[in-house]
């Protein structure tokens, strides 16, 4: 597995995305519980109080919804894409049976482990340039909904001793509950917003929401 997973969500966003914001979503901690090792079934999928109610918020305000993922899980054998598309889908579905705006326009991720150097897990913000190339440019028009995709790592060099990068959009934003995600989003140049594994989302919803709020500081 060399490259990065995609998953498109069942309604996601095809049509003039270019001048739109994205909401970067780390999954585990911040939409759903995470667990002990990993997410390994559909039947243990379950949301955090509030995200999908978040989701649909961001959307009224005109985001894209990416979910990026870290799932080291496939490297080691444990399980393979086929299941990773069984659980997104019923997070998705979790999701919309909370709030029938709260649809994931892409879920992205990393399938490896830090001992594979591969480039694209975070703090790596290669799954978020990818997002932005899906959604804003050219992916959206080959939108297959939930078939898994595998998408070449482009190994960009960061330079975690210059200056925040400058987003493609002032908005887009990253949520996460560890430093890797924090990392990820300053990389790319997200507003960052860190919440812990307990409260998910919720917890800066009002944050997220303001456009006068730049987001939490972060020092690499
Ligand atoms: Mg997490
Ligand atoms: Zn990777």
């Amino acid at each position: 597995m060399s490259g990065m997973i995609a998953h498109w969500g069942v309604h996601p966003s095809i049509e003039s995305n270019i001048a739109r914001p994205i909401a970067f979503l780390d999954r585990d901690g911040v939409l759903n519980v995470g667990r002990q090792g990993y997410v390994n079934r559909p039947s243990e999928v379950e949301l955090l109080p509030g995200a999908a109610e978040v989701i649909a918020k961001l959307r009224e305000l005109d985001f894209l919804i990416c979910v990026v993922t870290n799932q080291s899980a496939i490297s080691r054998g444990l399980w393979g894409t086929g299941q990773l598309e069984v659980i997104h889908q019923e997070l998705q579905q979790q999701l919309l049976s909370k709030n029938a705006d709260a649809s994931v326009d892409l879920f992205l991720t990393c399938p490896h482990r830090y001992e594979d150097g591969c480039g694209c897990r975070k703090p790596s913000p290669e799954m978020l340039y990818l997002g932005h190339r899906l959604l804003r440019l050219e992916g959206h028009k080959k939108v297959v909904n939930f078939s898994s995709v595998v998408h070449p790592i482009t190994d960009q060099t960061v330079n975690w001793w210059g200056d925040k990068s400058v987003p493609f959009h002032p908005m887009d934003l990253m949520v996460g509950d560890r430093r890797s995600d924090m990392g990820a989003g300053w990389a790319y140049g997200a507003r960052l917003f860190r919440v812990s594994a307990y409260e998910g989302i919720q917890a800066a919803v009002s944050r997220l929401l303001d456009e006068n709020d730049i987001g939490d500081a972060f020092q690499p």
